[in-house]
């Protein structure tokens, strides 16, 4: 039989099929009579000439134990390593493949004694289990077949059968078992660090019952799950430290409509119609929303995942009677633990004792994942983007969760877990060393004062201004609360969010950056083609020009939340005087429309231009005549200055901003300020670094904007210095050195004994 064979998908067959598996399965046959029976079934069902299986062994390998239409020699004899191959690439990605032209993809792995190379078309799926590979299902045909998107669902059906045979130990253990250290490198998603045993999120619920006997039964039994877990997250949601208003409470109400949304429910129906049970129409609506998003790279569609994943847990553990994380409950009364996933929904957190909850690695969360927003909020440590975590850890092994330093280390020694015992140690008298320093002025030995600024995205970092003592908010993101909404907020959402910013500072001053979406930033209610470079595109001020109403209606929260009082607003990636002038002119207009309706005009505005786009650099002169102050973006403007992109791990850090070239591109700004005696703030990362701020002051910045955890350190230094002999020793720098300048930073900090 070939591709012309007509094939019916997931449907009409599928329950005498799921009738035939679970007879095999019920059988009392050997383990390896019972793979090759499922192997026939499944080749036969998908009008496969070859279907194997392979399982995933302790020693990671992929072993091929079962095949129909392959060479029976090579069962047992033919291994991949994960990645290795289309199998083992299935497996090292966790994701489904269907290739009419199987040969030509350059994944593929000629094994000879196979005798596959006559099989022209392959599809495949992995075999997963509470986020684990377990094994890969593969079918193969000689001709060049165009596998449908149900033929996949219908093998993705068979793994789903098989993971749970594999899970139950059928054929024999299939947990790698590491016992050796091992450091992974992450990216830090929430700081500070945390140290526990293992705890496999989702690990707990296993299908028992994938055919159902009574179709109706299952749909009663659904819908009752699906109740029950509307009421748990309103509950949930209700905790009281949940309770003050910041962006995790937006994140969470997104999560609870999800909840109640009726499409997906829908869609389990019709897989109980088809012959699945409750809990197997979940996991099948589950590996659906896998398979079509798994490999999207759009930041909204990964939440939703995330947010599925969630609901599709919840009603598993529900349908097998569990209360939510029963597993979490039985974790060792007052054992710290470090909670261990692939990814997470932010309500997913909630459900983990919070008490003991010393921190979460996410094999492929992102620092604006929703799960790191409610993190945040709850202050606890989280690591994301982990390559190989899930495979590397076992559940009970000791974590190291170093988010500070983007790392997590396994099972370490003795020695190691003593190091960061005596680390965490010292991280609390450090922040007392700093809490003393709050009301102390951020002044050099010799006089020179150094206003110190907050940089604000979310909520929760206002509570941070009376912790610091932060001379105010050099920088307010304003996208954010864009970034965690499904849709545009309006004037008076926007209104609301602005004035409470303002409450929090008290009369200290706040900066406001207008709209900067795209880029790094993305705004889930514009779905816009972010293009080939989108920290190139259409984004920040771009569309904000491009788009008035949205600039108008953010300026107009803005006037309305200040209610009269001084309002300091700045343009964000201003690459020409003629954009800033555009800019302005909208802003100009939406002055004009406050005096015809009467509102409050700010009583003092003064407005600024970032420079982020060195193009900016070369039309000083022009943009200072225009503003009343600039601020200094060097987390972009060193991404555009050596072209390296700031996302990218493998680029990012190696151009250094403390170097000969950027430095004296900033000092010609900050020279170009004091002439024409404008304010100049810098509000990237190097502010916050004590060696960067170091080399900032000595080339004449005076004023930084940071992170919170930056204020107490940077004040320290700030401290330290004698601004004289530090000016003389930058400018001696720039002249005589080339290249980067941190070494020689450092040296003079030792000899001058400023911290650094
Ligand atoms: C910058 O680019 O340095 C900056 C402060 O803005 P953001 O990091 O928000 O792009
Ligand atoms: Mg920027």
């Amino acid at each position: 039989m070939t591709a012309a064979v007509e094939h019916n998908g997931f449907g009409r067959n599928s329950r005498s099929m799921l009738r035939r598996l679970r007879d095999v399965m019920a059988e009392a046959r050997a383990p390896q009579d019972r793979l090759d029976s499922i192997t026939s079934i499944i080749a036969a069902d998908m009008a496969a000439e070859v279907c194997s299986i392979y399982v995933r062994r302790s020693d990671n390998l992929l072993e091929l134990c079962a095949t129909e239409g392959l060479n029976k020699d090579a069962v047992h004899r033919t291994l991949m390593h994960f990645g290795e191959g289309l199998v083992g690439d299935i497996a090292a990605r966790a994701q489904s493949i269907a290739l009419s032209d199987a040969q030509s993809h350059p994944k593929f792995a000629y094994r000879p004694e196979t005798g596959e190379e006559i099989y022209q078309s392959l599809a495949g799926v992995p075999v997963m289990r509470a986020d684990r590979v377990l094994g890969v299902l593969v079918v193969q045909n000689r001709s060049r077949r165009q596998y449908s998107d149900e033929e996949i669902e219908t093998l993705e059906t068979f793994a789903m059968v098989l993971a749970e045979l594999l899970a139950n130990g059928v054929f024999g253990d299939q947990a790698p078992k590491h016992d050796t250290p091992l450091r992974l490198a992450g990216q830090t998603v929430a700081p500070g660090i945390g140290i526990g045993v293992a705890y496999f999120h989702q690990q707990s619920t296993a299908i028992r019952r994938v055919v159902a006997d009574n179709p109706a039964v299952e749909k009663e039994r659904l819908e009752t799950a699906m109740r029950e877990v509307r009421d748990r997250i309103d509950t949930l949601l209700a905790a009281p430290d949940l309770a003050e208003v910041g962006e995790h409470r937006d994140v969470l109400e997104t999560f609870r409509m999800i909840a109640h949304d009726r499409g997906w429910l829908t869609r389990m129906n019709d897989a109980i119609d088809n012959g699945l049970t409750a809990e197997a129409a979940v996991q099948r609506a589950r590996a659906d929303m896998r398979a079509r998003l798994g490999s999207v790279q759009n930041p909204y569609l990964r939440e939703r995942l995330a947010d599925f994943d969630d609901l599709a847990n919840r009603l598993l553990s529900r349908l097998a009677g569990e209360e939510e994380n029963g597993d979490a409950a039985a974790i060792a009364e007052d054992q710290p633990y470090v909670v261990v996933a692939r990814s997470m929904g932010p309500a997913e957190l909630l459900e983990y004792d919070r008490h003991n909850l010393t921190g979460l690695v996410l094999e492929e969360g992102s620092a604006t994942a929703h799960v790191a927003i409610v993190a945040r909020a709850l202050d606890i440590p989280v690591l994301g983007n982990i390559p190989g975590l899930l495979s590397e850890v076992n559940p009970g092994d000791r974590l190291i969760v170093d988010a500070d330093n983007n790392q997590v280390l396994l099972r370490p020694t003795e020695d190691v877990q003593e190091y960061f015992h005596a680390g965490l140690k010292a991280r609390a008298e450090t922040k007392a060393r700093y809490q003393a320093l709050r009301d102390l002025p951020a002044r050099t030995l010799d006089g020179v004062d150094v206003t110190l600024l907050l940089n604000v995205g979310l909520m929760f970092d206002l509570q941070q201004l009376d912790a610091t003592g932060a001379a105010g908010i050099g920088l307010y993101r304003t996208e954010i609360p864009f970034m965690v909404r499904r849709d545009i907020p309006d004037v008076e959402q926007q209104t609301d969010v602005y004035r409470r910013v303002l409450e929090a500072a008290n009369g200290r001053p706040v900066t406001f950056r207008t709209l900067d979406a795209g880029g790094d930033k993305h705004i889930q209610a514009f779905d816009h083609d972010p293009g080939d470079n989108p920290a190139l595109g259409w984004r920040s001020l771009r569309i904000s020009v491009d788009h008035p109403s949205l600039l108008r209606n953010q300026l107009r929260a803005i006037f309305r939340a200040a209610a009269g009082a001084p309002v300091d607003l700045m343009f964000p990636m201003v690459s020409t005087v003629a954009e800033f002038d555009a800019a302005r002119a909208i802003l100009d207009r939406e002055l004009e429309r406050a005096v015809r309706h009467g509102d409050p005009l700010p009583r003092n505005l003064r407005l600024g231009s970032m420079l982020e786009v060195p193009s900016l650099a070369w039309q000083l002169p022009e943009i200072l005549k225009r503003v009343d102050f600039l601020s200094v973006g060097s987390n972009d403007l060193q991404q555009f200055f050596f072209a390296a992109d700031r996302g990218d791990q493998r680029v990012t850090h190696r151009y250094d901003p403390v170097s000969v070239p950027f430095l004296r591109l900033l000092k010609q700004i900050a020279d170009a300020c004091n002439e024409m005696d404008k304010p100049l703030t810098l509000c990237g990362e190097m502010a916050g670094s004590r060696i960067g701020a170091l080399a900032l002051i000595g080339i004449g910045y005076r004023r930084l904007s940071m992170a919170s955890a930056s204020i107490g350190p940077v004040k320290e230094t700030v401290r330290a210095i004698n601004y004289t002999d530090l000016q003389t020793f930058m400018s001696n720098l720039l002249k005589s050195r080339e290249g980067r300048l941190v070494e020689h930073l450092k040296a003079f900090s030792r000899d001058h004994q400023i911290p650094a």
